[in-house]
């Protein structure tokens, strides 16, 4: 079973959007991946420029060596590693589990591992920054009526923001807040790089005696030294990982205990092989992996299915809360986006990733085709 071809399908319309990746086989199987949100135009040009290339003709039958491909194309253009030929690989490998699943009428958890369980707790992810602490708690209080939701992360300080916050005293007021708000709720936070390590210790004690229990990206992502202080200096969990694409960064995460829970992004780092291959080195080293899910793309999928199959999957998936006044390029492109009950998502039997790419959204779309010829 050989890849003859590989179509991209771009948002034509938002330029934060994805692209749908769909390939075929000469024994006309085929299956849809995607491709990141955040200049996914540029992305696909690198799936055509620097991976398309090496695997028309590629044999899939076995799941299990497409690891050797990805690494095949990867060293291939080793002069180029980074997040647009991980975006370009993410985009690639999540088609053929998609199609895998097809080929033999499962949906991809059960291809990547034994599922204890298909029913998958969620968190709601805010991703605002500029709603007050007052609204912020008023919105929670409405998911958790109308969907049972029992786990939810907030943002405090700014986005790689220096110590300043998004307002003054906006941290402090929504920890507070939140912490008065909802005492048995799961309460997460993302700093998004915002802090210098005694500023994140500042404002993690402060955390910690609100009971928030989950503090990610408190330091700027790439100050390793940084976050494993506060790592060291705080008793919550430290987390971070999303950022990253390289997987000797990741084992350097997880073998120097510089966070505690490890967060992959699967299109940001390749798919789903390679972030399989960071899930099992933490778990070897008894770390959890919650991975970064921050749309209502596919990568919500993927991860949905991820979370099922891997033994040291963290307690929910991320799951995010905004619509279409934050994410207006999310909407309708594929059938079947998943629904929260009662605080969680179940992974029904459809085969694949159990979607279908929503017809009117593909029509709309910039359409390219490679099949090497
Ligand atoms: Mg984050």
């Amino acid at each position: 079973m050989k890849i003859t071809k590989i179509e991209t399908f771009t948002d034509s319309k938002f330029i934060k959007g994805v692209t749908l990746v769909k390939v075929t086989t000469n024994t006309n199987n085929f299956g849809w991946g995607q491709i990141s949100p955040y200049n996914s135009d540029i992305s696909t040009e690198v799936l055509y420029r620097q991976v398309a290339p090496f695997v028309i003709g590629a044999d899939i039958s076995n799941l299990n060596e497409l690891g050797n491909l990805i690494d095949f194309v990867y060293d291939k253009q080793h002069k180029f590693p980074g997040t647009y030929m991980c975006r370009a690989l993410g985009g690639l490998d999540t088609a053929i589990w998609d199609l895998h699943g097809r080929l033999i009428n499962k949906p991809v958890c059960d291809l990547i591992g034994n599922c204890k369980t298909k029913k998958i707790r969620v968190y709601g992810s805010s991703m605002k920054r500029q709603i007050t602490p007052a609204d912020e708690v008023d919105r929670f209080k409405k998911l958790i009526d109308d969907s049972g939701f029992n786990a939810f992360k907030f943002r405090i300080g700014s986005e790689v923001g220096g110590n300043l916050d998004e307002w003054e005293g906006r941290t402090e007021e929504i920890i507070s807040l939140m912490g008065k708000n909802f005492a048995n709720i799961d309460l997460l936070v993302d700093a998004n790089s915002c802090y210098t390590p005694d500023k994140a210790i500042e404002i993690g004690k402060i955390l910690e005696s609100n009971g928030i229990i989950h503090y990610e990206e408190p330091c700027p992502y790439w100050e390793h030294e940084w976050t494993k202080k506060v790592t060291e200096n705080l008793d919550l969990n430290i987390t971070g990982g999303e950022q990253d694409n390289s997987i000797t960064i990741f084992k350097k995460y997880i073998d120097e205990k510089i966070v505690n829970i490890i967060q992959p992004d699967i299109l940001y780092l390749g798919g789903i092989d390679r972030t399989l291959r960071v899930a099992k080195y933490a778990s070897k080293k008894n770390m959890i992996c919650t991975p970064h899910a921050a749309n209502m793309s596919l990568v919500t999928i993927f991860t949905l299915h991820l979370l099922a199959a891997i033994e040291n999957a963290g307690p929910y998936l991320e799951y995010s809360i905004e619509g279409e006044d934050f994410y207006p390029w999310q909407n309708n492109i594929y059938y079947d986006y998943p629904k929260v009950d009662n605080g969680y998502i179940t992974i029904d039997d459809k085969p694949g990733w159990g979607i279908e790419p929503n017809k009117n959204w593909l029509e709309k779309a910039n359409y390219k085709m490679f099949d090497g010829k």
